[in-house]
């Protein structure tokens, strides 16, 4: 039988499933994470339910309602989800197409006088060029929040890690991302506050915490049932019912606690992390005619979706509440059309055929 290969239905779980499935979380396991959160990022960690409500909880705590603050043009819901839940003005900044970050060429443009802070993403793992963007923030007293969702580990040009440099940074441990977890989320406040936060003190929804305990073992059926051509079915009526929930759908909250197993699988990964020292990277090319490229990688046996991202704001079920303005972000824009990333967890023998039909259609930008 062909062997078949995915970007998504939980295929990095390979290896990690049951430990996944039957993870026992204790109570000491949240303040274990807490305590290396804390330490490691030199702050206060507040573990939360996902990471938008971290990055909601950073934006709180350093900004007033009706402040504006620079968010990366080429981002998920999540980030405007939380922008809009602390009550800020998102700017969106556009992106070059070398690492998907704004840079200084595009902020020049947007310096207003409400702009308070700058949200730095470090796209798939690709950093931003810190040592400007410092010095950005400083000309214009902008406070810097680092979201972490992409770049866990991963080391700024300067030698500095990722998370050490702004005033917060909040980390996601939601499906795909550098820590995954299915989902949970972490903020550390490196400052004293504006205001005053208050840390999560709900326990989190049981519903919640079975569909994150088994989401891994549902996509791996998936995965199997892509054989017989049913793997998109199966998907579609786990959602149906409720038992699978799409990323961009994962409720905000700041009043629920992470999941006990959640806290200790992503204490135990970024351990893991720590002693590798390998930072996940989401590699991307940029192609022509997208939609040609994936029917012809499925006829061999790649089932590449859900990119990041497929529009400057994904998914596109929320992108039109988001009212982007492509004309100030033309490169987010076009890179959106054309996007595709590789699954970082086969080796390159496995996607060797995958990348030569993508090179046919590559632009050579990367
Ligand atoms: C996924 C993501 C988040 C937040 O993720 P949650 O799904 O809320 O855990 C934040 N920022 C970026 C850039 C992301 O991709």
């Amino acid at each position: 039988m062909k062997k078949h290969y995915f970007l998504g239905s939980a295929a990095n779980y390979k290896g990690r499933l049951w430990a996944h499935t039957f993870a026992v979380g204790l109570e000491k396991d949240r303040g274990a994470l807490q305590r290396f959160l804390s330490q490691k990022y030199s702050g206060e960690a507040i573990l939360t339910k996902n990471g938008r409500s971290a990055l909601a909880l950073a934006l709180k705590a350093y900004f007033e309602p009706g402040d504006a603050v620079i968010v990366n043009g080429f981002t998920c819901y999540a980030v405007y989800e939380a922008v809009k839940a602390a009550g800020l003005v998102p700017i969106w900044a556009d992106i070059n197409k070398e690492n998907l970050n704004f840079d200084i060429e595009s902020l020049k443009h947007i310096v207003e006088d409400k702009i308070k802070g700058i949200i730095i993403q470090n796209s798939l793992g690709n950093s931003v060029d810190i040592t400007a963007i410092e010095k950005f923030a400083k000309r214009h007293n902008l406070t810097i929040i680092e979201d972490l969702a992409h770049c866990v580990g991963v080391k700024y040009t300067d030698g500095r890690e990722t998370g050490t440099v702004g005033t917060a940074a909040a980390l996601s441990f939601g499906k795909d991302k550098s820590i995954d977890t299915i989902s949970g989320g972490a903020v550390i406040l490196r400052h004293p506050c504006k205001s005053a936060i208050k840390a999560p003190s709900k326990l989190p929804k049981v519903s919640d915490t079975l569909r994150a305990r088994f989401y891994p073992l549902l996509g791996t059926i998936s995965r199997g049932l892509s054989y017989v051509h049913l793997g998109g079915i199966w998907m579609r009526c786990l959602v149906k019912i409720h038992w699978v929930e799409k990323s961009a759908d994962n409720k905000l909250d700041l009043e629920r606690k992470i999941a006990k197993f959640e806290a200790k699988l992503a204490l135990k990964q970024l351990k893991e992390l720590k002693k590798s020292g390998e930072a996940p990277i989401r590699e991307f090319c940029l192609v022509r005619d997208r939609a040609e490229v994936l029917k012809k990688l499925q006829t061999k046996g790649y089932y590449f979706g859900g990119f990041w991202y497929e529009r400057p704001v994904s998914p596109e079920r929320y992108y039109k509440k988001v009212h982007f303005p492509e004309d100030k972000c033309p490169v987010a824009t076009e890179v959106a059309k054309k996007i595709i990333n590789l699954p970082t967890y086969y080796n390159k023998k496995d996607l060797e055929p995958a990348c030569k039909i993508i090179a046919e259609y590559m632009e050579g930008e990367k």
